[in-house]
């Protein structure tokens, strides 16, 4: 089998197609005319007394200088870590592409970073991700695997809902022959707290069609992976 193994930070801009990159261009041109940031999310009084009530549980002082907007800084920060909720992850495989010049092997999109938040502790959890499937006569643009990769990835998570679910849209969306996903991360609750045990990373992987049928089609695509 012939293969085709595409590294993330070199390949993230380059099939992404025309509208994404002409529409991040038209954005940044009016924000640059306007000198105007985007408006902050308001976060409601309620949020804001439950931040002060889990800083005086740490044993701090909300009210002292330093932390004065820091339970309006906390509210909207949490609103961008658990994005992923008002996003539906697979209108990014919507868009596909059945002219692929009869390429029919496997597309790797390798060690894609995140960050996510695990539901236990809500703490982070950092994180690569490898994703590949083999097309079924339709591709997307290689960017779209990482979309989804976040659009999950920006809510509360355990590692492994994460990886199956990575790997469930493909499947459902793109009906390839076999999808393959691997993650590799690290999880704050162990590294900052508990058995306080850095640089140790949690590794899951989800198979689905070929790739979890047929030996040979695993082993090429963890090969692929770096994981062989
Ligand atoms: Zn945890």
């Amino acid at each position: 089998m012939n293969l085709i193994t595409l590294d993330f930070a070199s390949s993230q801009d380059s099939h992404d197609g025309c509208n994404d990159a002409s529409h991040s261009h038209a954005a940044a041109d009016s924000a640059v005319q306007r000198h105007a940031p985007p408006a902050k999310p308001a976060v409601p009084e309620q949020v804001q007394e439950a931040i002060r009530t889990l800083l005086r549980f740490a044993g701090e002082d909300p009210s002292r200088e330093g932390l004065i907007d820091t339970p309006a800084r906390v509210g909207r920060a949490w609103l961008e870590y658990c994005q992923g909720y008002r996003e539906d992850p697979s209108v990014h495989l919507t868009r596909t592409f059945e002219e692929v010049g009869g390429y029919d092997e496997i597309v790797l999109l390798r060690d894609i970073p995140f960050q996510s938040h695990c539901e236990h502790h809500m703490a982070p959890i950092t994180g690569k991700a490898s994703i590949a499937y083999l097309p079924n006569n339709r591709v997307v643009g290689i960017s779209k695997l990482a979309r989804v990769l976040h659009g999950y990835a920006r809510r509360l998570q355990v590692q492994e809902r994460l990886t199956a679910e990575v790997a469930q849209c493909i499947w459902d969306h793109l009906q390839p022959q076999g999808v393959a996903v691997v993650i590799e991360a690290q999880h704050g609750c162990m590294t900052g707290r508990g058995v306080c045990t850095p640089g140790v990373g949690m590794v899951t992987s989800r198979m689905l069609g070929c790739f979890l049928q047929d030996a040979s089609s695993r082993r090429e695509v963890m090969s692929l992976m770096g994981r062989g």
